[in-house]
Formats: structure tokens, C-alpha cells, sequence
């Protein structure tokens, strides 16, 4: 039950009624139906189905379509599922998902490593290929790709449902896309961090160190690569205000606006 009338409210629209409609029907499959969201079983009866906010629908967020009418923003899941999942927000501090991106050897781990709580979970794919393989960091075979890829989404999943007793969750990446990072920040309910560097120091970073010896080469691709695509989250601002100039942030690891 709602806490506040102005959420009741919303959920008696309209346009709520039939954007979870909406999202029953494009999430069922044929063979399957529609499956809960976190526990992964099917949802039979229209009635079980609750539609949860990932980032929680307050007072002064439920206007914001962007939060409160965004698909992104909505998990479908049993009622039970749901109760468990509120019962957990209840017991324990709001669990908080942060993306950390920025390019390669811009210092992302370190700054996770300097921010991070004993009990806070963390993604990180460097890490995740060391961990598997016993390889010195930095050699990443492209064979246990696929392997790697898979725990990624298994922990992916834990943090989005916030399964588990961990404190904060932190997924480390280039992310380089634009449309990629903020599309994840949504699904995850997470809150983005840019770790800023620019070219030349990467670079610098990876000539220096001896144990990227055998690497460099790939590595300097990583960099290369992660630069062409890049685009700041200023730019979403410039699009909508051709006025303002691309922002050149100072600081180490700061907000992008999203
Ligand atoms: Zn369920
Ligand atoms: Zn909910």
C-alpha cells in the first residue's frame, strides 16, 4: 500500500494500468509466459503480477516519466517476490548500485578501491578474468570471454534485484557509449561515477608499467578504441541547448549529468 495518496494516485491512472499491461504482453513469451523478474518462474494469473520501480517512486519523482513511467524503471514480479524484496529494503540499509566508468588505466579500481565499504560488493571484469584463470592481470584470453560474460550477468542480476545481504554494489567498465552506460544505469537503478583521464595519460600509465609489458600493444588498443567512442553526458545537455560548449570536468571522478 502506498504510503502517499499522490502514489496511489498514480497507480490508479491510466497511463500506469496500461503501461503494465503493456509490459505483460511484451515480456511473455509464447512458450513460457510471462516470467518473474526475480525469481524467474512464471507469473500466471494477471493478478499476481506486481509492477516494482527499481529507483523507488516518491512524492517528488512520480511526475518524472522518466522514473515513474520508464520500462527501464519497472521490474515485473510476483507479489510474494515483491514483499520479500521490500522486506529486504526494510531490514537493511537502501542498497546502493554505482557505476564506475572511465577509460582504460584511468584509475577506476583505485577509486572503487578508496570508496568502497568492506561489505559492498564489486564487478570488475579485469578482476573477474584474474580470478578464473590465475593469469597475471592484464591478460584477458578472448577464449573465456564467454565464461567471464556469464558471471558479469549473474552478478548483474544479483545487484539489479539487490539479492543478497551486501551493503553498496560497484560495476567497474569502460563504457564508453553513452546510451549503453546510461541505459544500464537505469536497469540497475544505479547512480553513474566518471573516472577522467585523458589520452595522453593513459598512455603514460601503460608505457611505464613494466608488468603491461606484454600487453601493450592490446592495450593500447582498449585505449584508442575507448576514445574513439567516447561521449561525454554533456552532450545530452548540448543537444537540447546548442548554447552550451562541451563541459571539461576537473575533478577526478565526478556526477555526469544525466
Ligand atoms: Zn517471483
Ligand atoms: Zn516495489
Amino acid at each position: 500500500m502506498a504510503k502517499y495518496q499522490v502514489l496511489s494516485e498514480f497507480y490508479k491512472s491510466p497511463e500506469w494500468i496500461n503501461l503494465r499491461k503493456q509490459l505483460m504482453l511484451e515480456r511473455s513469451s509464447t512458450s513460457r509466459g510471462l516470467l518473474c523478474e526475480i525469481c524467474h518462474e512464471p507469473i500466471l494469473r494477471d493478478i499476481e503480477c506486481i509492477g516494482h520501480h527499481i529507483q523507488e517512486l516518491t512524492p517528488q519523482n512520480v511526475n518524472d516519466v522518466q522514473v515513474s513511467l520508464n520500462p527501464r524503471n519497472i521490474l515485473l514480479v510476483h507479489h510474494r517476490c515483491h514483499n520479500a524484496l521490500h522486506e529486504r529494503f526494510g531490514q537493511t540499509m537502501l542498497q546502493r548500485v554505482y557505476i564506475v566508468y572511465g577509460p582504460p588505466l584511468s584509475g577506476k579500481t583505485s577509486f572503487v578501491r578508496n570508496n568502497k565499504g568492506r561489505k559492498d560488493l564489486v564487478l570488475d571484469l579485469d578482476e573477474l578474468y584474474q580470478a578464473i584463470t590465475l593469469l597475471p592481470a592484464y591478460d584477458k584470453p578472448t577464449e573465456l570471454k564467454m565464461n567471464v560474460f556469464q558471471i558479469r550477468d549473474e552478478l548483474l542480476d544479483q545487484m539489479k534485484i539487490r539479492m543478497g545481504k551486501w551493503q553498496n554494489a560497484w560495476i567497474i567498465g569502460g563504457y564508453s557509449f553513452q546510451l549503453e552506460r546510461q541505459r544500464l544505469a537505469i536497469a540497475m537503478g544505479a547512480e553513474l561515477f566518471f573516472v577522467e583521464a585523458t589520452k595522453e595519460e593513459c598512455l603514460r600509465r601503460l608505457f611505464e608499467d613494466k608488468d603491461k609489458l606484454p600487453f601493450q600493444t592490446e592495450w593500447h588498443k582498449y585505449i584508442h578504441v575507448w576514445f574513439l567512442a567516447f561521449r561525454p553526458d554533456s552532450l545530452s545537455v548540448e543537444m537540447q541547448d546548442d548554447r552550451l560548449g562541451p563541459e571539461q570536468g576537473t575533478m577526478d571522478a565526478r556526477k555526469p549529468r544525466l
